[in-house]
């Protein structure tokens, strides 16, 4: 707890800021992160204002509730609704899909249930062993380990896995291709950081010519990443640098991408809004296929959109718009009726702004 208060230190804070401020350039820089706990303490701790006029963060699909594509959860509700029992977070659940939500499929009879993770599905599994169970897995490098495990533990054969997850890096590279958005740096995300390493970002300086530093959530952690990719633009180099050292090790946690190495397999994903990106995303490797929910069950969906009628979701989650330039926001969308997916989750942007009352 001490630790983390150094790292809120308000005098500090505006030193680290009047280092910013030194640093940064005559013309607009645009740093960008992926990650839903950055964009909350950027804007919780008011960080944004504290920057000079020329240096921008803009926050990029690091949600993970926020890029689930609409089809995904249409899988799910259509299981639900066939008398399948689907686990999964509480985020999600409440997430427009393309024409309801789990939410809505279980007022109408569906078996939804909120677990905390995949081992409370595994639980449940084991004490209805006359019920088909679903988990419903979602979530970044972060949180595919645990269901790796889960699989490879062989589960009871009423328990079958809907695999979403999707992993930061291609995203990433994706951002770099959208047109007009010139980003000039990123703040990688700390917690997938730990599982994949400081290492799995290499191509951004080497590649792109992109600065790129790894960062924690403390406010300090994320001011003391955009002086470092600052002093990365003045001294015309691009790098990879880590701020978050005492965490995020140069290899990552080996075991945890051995665990997601051997039940899964990359290919390529769909992402909310965004369309497919190449090899970003992890399905169950053939030899565990009867845990694969998609081969095990006749899922029929149909027309999946990703995007209610006005929801500018897809321009969010690239950092292209902020929450308050979609129309709908805070008039039709707010956190107690989403229309888009990033009004949903603690982490999506919509709602952080939402949340803070900012407007503009
Ligand atoms: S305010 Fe609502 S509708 Fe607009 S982009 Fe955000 S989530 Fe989508």
């Amino acid at each position: 707890m001490e630790e983390q208060l150094k790292f809120r230190d308000p005098a500090l804070a505006k030193k680290v800021a009047d280092h910013i401020e030194s640093l940064a350039p005559s013309y607009t820089v645009k740093f960008c992160h992926v990650c839903g706990t950055h964009e909350w303490t950027i804007t919780h701790h008011g960080l944004r204002a504290l920057l000079p006029k020329t240096v921008e963060v803009i926050a990029g699909p690091g949600c993970p509730v926020c890029i689930l594509p609409a089809a995904d959860i249409d899988e799910a509700i259509f299981l639900a609704l066939e008398g399948v029992t689907v686990a999964t977070y509480g985020d999600v659940i409440r997430v427009p899909a393309s024409k309801t939500s789990l939410q809505e499929a279980k007022a109408s009879g569906g078996d939804v249930r909120i677990v905390y993770g995949v081992g409370d599905a595994v639980k449940m599994a084991k004490k209805e062993p006359n019920r088909d169970f679903v988990f419903f897995a979602i979530g970044f490098e972060t949180t595919a380990p645990s269901t790796a495990v889960e699989v490879l533990n062989k589960p009871l054969e009423n328990l079958s896995f809907l695999v979403s997850h999707r992993l930061i890096p291609p995203a990433m590279e994706l951002l770099l291709g959208v047109e007009g958005l010139q980003i000039s740096g990123f703040i990688a995300p700390g917690h997938v950081s730990t599982i994949i390493g400081v290492k799995a970002y290499e191509m951004f300086p080497k590649v792109y010519h992109m600065p790129t530093v790894v960062a924690g959530f403390e406010p300090l952690d994320v001011l003391f990443a955009i002086s470092m990719l600052l002093k990365q633009i003045g001294d015309g180099k691009a790098r990879l640098e880590n701020e978050y050292p005492h965490c995020v090790r140069w290899d990552g946690n080996v075991k945890a991408q051995q665990l997601i190495e051997k039940v899964f397999k990359v290919v390529d994903g769909r992402w909310r809004g965004l369309g497919t990106i190449p090899s970003s995303a992890l399905v169950l490797r053939e030899e565990f296929a009867a845990y694969d929910a998609r081969k095990k069950y006749d899922i029929k969906i149909e027309g999946s959109r990703d995007l209610l009628p006005g929801c500018l979701c897809h321009l969010v989650i690239v950092g292209k718009i902020n929450p308050s330039e979609c129309p709908l926001f805070m008039k039709t969308c707010t956190p107690q009726t989403p229309k888009g997916a990033c009004m949903v989750s603690n982490e999506g942007t919509c709602r952080i702004w939402a949340k803070h009352k900012i407007t503009e």
